[in-house]
């Protein structure tokens, strides 16, 4: 099967799927090849159950009257079709990457954008070789602006991410510790994440520098177009305030107040308003989606329970979202404890940098400290040091918390969230 013929098909289709639980009438599933699972059984039950047509890795499986087709490679050709439909768009892509803050900055955007746009955008985190290209054919005619996050976790991701979704604005959300194994260092990271730049510095598409930034100053000096801000000559200027620990900025006297906490929300939220000033958003249009804007996700989160305090970040964790986490946590009011978990895929630096961060909560002198992980338990001696949750959480049953601030931070792998019902 090639594209070309295949395409009018997926014009047809609902939407693209890869999960064969979630197919519904006229989708197109591609059958990955998994572990344990009989790909033949599986398209027939996709088009048993209503799909449009299947693509199958195992030219026996193939059965054409029952748009049953054989490709050499599910991947390529899901990258191929996406390729293919993003030559037919004629409508602008954002395309963001950074180590920390995409999905945050890409959910800010698609509210702000929303205000006014049919915006399509990528779906929780799925932005990698399979998640981009989804979001690539996920988008339709009656969309005007897609929204496209970008994960990375080695050079050349980003590079093959832009190859697909082909960005006509991009937006590095920041340069931090984050996959530092498989990108080779800071230096490595850097080099990375800046293959969006390369991309759109060779297609002369437009970048949003925040002007704090000095390695994005570095990296786009000389470079046009650009949208800026962070500095008062910048395109666009946002001052920071801040209310009750949610962080806010405020464009020529016009507050806006959002549901978020932590410092480096800022410059997620200037990110989302940049490119809604630049959209043509009014500025009273941008405050309500800033205002209005919930996370829901883990991801600086915070909640009341029982009169106190907890922000729960469990999201996700690396050297610097822990430090700019704890670095805000402390500026809370009243007794504070942290619950810190784990930085996986640190690799050969993973020691040193829990030992950076133990001796910054250290440093900061939170009432408490409880660290959660194996990583953290090799260096910290205390006895509320646990080597996993379920761990925290056997302590959690026998002893409270007295404090009135909590805060939950680990990488993903930690599942830290579990602990959150017995706190
Ligand atoms: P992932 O790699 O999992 O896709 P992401 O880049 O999409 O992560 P978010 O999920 O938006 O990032 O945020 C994860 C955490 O990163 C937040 O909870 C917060 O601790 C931290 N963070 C968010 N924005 C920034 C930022 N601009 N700079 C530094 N840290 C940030
Ligand atoms: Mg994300």
């Amino acid at each position: 099967m090639n594209i070309e013929q295949f395409y009018p098909l997926f014009l047809k289709s609902g939407k693209v799927t890869i999960d064969s639980r979630k197919i519904e009438k006229n989708d197109i599933f591609f059958a990955f090849s998994g572990e344990n699972f009989n790909a033949a059984t599986l398209a027939e039950k996709a088009i048993a159950d209503g799909a449009l047509a299947v693509i199958v890795e195992q030219e026996e499986f193939e059965n054409k009257e029952k748009n049953i087709f054989y490709v050499h490679s599910t991947l390529d050709f899901l990258q191929n079709l996406a390729i293919h439909h993003r030559d037919m768009l004629k409508i602008p892509v954002i395309g963001l990457t950074g180590s920390n803050g995409k999905t945050t900055t890409k959910e800010l955007i698609h509210a702000v954008l929303s205000e006014k746009y049919n915006v399509q955008y990528t779906y929780g985190n799925l932005n990698n070789h399979i998640g981009v290209p989804l979001t690539i054919l996920s988008v339709r005619p009656e969309h005007e602006i897609a929204v496209i996050e970008m994960g990375a976790n080695h050079q050349k991701e980003i590079e093959l991410l832009c190859s697909i979704s082909r960005p006509d604005y991009g937006y590095i959300t920041n340069f931090g510790k984050a996959h530092l194994e498989g990108f080779g260092g800071f230096e490595g990271v850097i080099k990375g994440k800046s293959e969006l730049y390369d991309y759109l510095k060779a297609a002369h598409k437009t970048i949003l520098v925040n002007e704090n930034d000095e390695i994005q100053i570095g990296k786009t000096e000389n470079y046009k177009p650009v949208i800026t801000f962070g500095k008062p000559d910048s395109d666009y200027y946002f001052e920071a305030f801040s209310e009750d620990h949610f962080v806010g900025i405020s464009y020529q006297n016009i507050q806006i107040l959002s549901k978020l906490t932590g410092n480096y929300n800022f410059t997620n939220l200037c990110a989302a308003a940049g490119f809604g000033l630049h959209f043509g958003i009014d500025v009273n249009q941008i405050r309500r989606a800033l205002e209005r804007y919930t996370p829901t996700n883990m991801r600086s989160q915070v909640v009341k329970k029982e009169g106190r305090t907890l922000v729960l970040d469990t999201y996700n964790a690396n050297p610097s979202s822990m430090t700019a986490s704890l670095n805000n946590f402390i500026t809370f009011e009243g007794t504070k404890t942290i619950i810190i978990g784990d930085m996986l895929e640190l690799g050969a630096e993973s020691e040193a940098e829990h030992r950076n961060i133990l001796k910054l909560a250290q440093d900061l002198g939170f009432d408490m400290i409880i660290t959660v992980g194996k990583n953290f338990k090799n260096i910290n001696p205390s006895a509320t040091a646990f080597e996993s949750t379920a761990d925290l959480t056997e302590y959690l049953k026998q002893n409270t918390i007295q404090s009135e601030n909590i805060l939950l931070k680990a990488s993903r792998g930690i599942s830290l969230e579990k602990a959150i019902d017995f706190i």
